[in-house]
């Protein structure tokens, strides 16, 4: 169904008056069905980037100094030395109407039209924008019976379609079960129980592709950066990594 603008301003109205949804954050109304979880003034105290800012820009988090211009390139914050992706990139901080958009992905399978407009500038900026293919952070087959899907899938999903690249579920692969061991291990102990976890099925596929690879939520990117290994030691050029939000630190 297609509507104009001001049609779909009615319809929203209409199906906030049949099915009122109540905002995550501060309870008030969601005003618009696109928000999602939170409403417009929950969305609006939440830190998004518009690539304006400066950030690191190997994990994107985000600079204590801003620069301008050329400069932001050669932005680093110098933890992410080690990790194996080219570049990191989120629609914004792990924060209010984003962390709430990645709670509610862990019990549903659905991203707002909000969230999709989000990661796909953010996908559309340098230096994502390269990207060729879609590639999801595998989920444990264990937690994907639990679950029953994958939220990384569910994005991966929704930007192959808006990007019109194509989505592939099926070289990456997780081997082996020892994320259990990841509670309360710090960022290198973490480290070592992702290393190994994953392997490319399909060589094929990734070789000499720019990867975009997703995943719903960048804390200490150990996990994006073990499946990046994977994939660069199967040939892929340029592994990008693209998530809903990050750490802010
Ligand atoms: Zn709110
Ligand atoms: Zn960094």
């Amino acid at each position: 169904m297609l509507l104009t603008h001001s049609a779909q301003l009615f319809y929203d109205a209409l199906l906030t008056l049949a099915y009122p949804q109540v905002c995550a954050i501060c309870g008030g109304s969601v005003e618009r069905r696109k928000f999602g979880v939170a409403c417009e003034a929950c969305w609006n105290r939440t830190r998004i980037f518009t690539g304006a800012e400066t950030l690191c820009w190997k994990c994107g988090v985000p600079a204590i100094v801003e620069v301008a211009g050329a400069v932001r390139e050669e932005v680093r914050c110098r933890r992410c030395d080690s990790q194996s992706f080219t570049a990191a990139r989120a629609a914004g901080l792990y924060e209010g109407a984003l962390r709430e958009s990645v709670l509610l992905l862990k019990r549903q399978p659905h991203l707002s039209q909000h969230v999709e407009t989000l990661l796909t500038a953010t996908a559309m900026r340098e230096p994502l924008n390269v990207s060729t293919r879609i590639v999801p952070v595998p989920l444990h087959p264990r937690r994907m019976r639990t679950r029953g899907f994958n939220q990384a899938s569910i994005v991966a999903q929704v930007l192959s379609k808006s990007l019109r690249l194509p989505l592939d579920e099926k070289s990456l692969v997780r081997v082996s079960s020892s994320e259990k061991y990841r509670a309360g291990l710090d960022a290198k102990g973490r480290h070592d129980t992702v290393v190994g976890a994953f392997e490319v099925r399909h060589p094929k596929l990734v070789e000499n592709e720019e990867v975009l690879l997703v995943d719903d939520v960048f804390t200490t990117g150990s996990t994006v950066s073990a499946c990046a290994e994977a994939l660069v030691a199967a040939g892929a050029r340029n592994v990008f990594v693209l998530t809903i939000a990050r750490a802010s630190l």
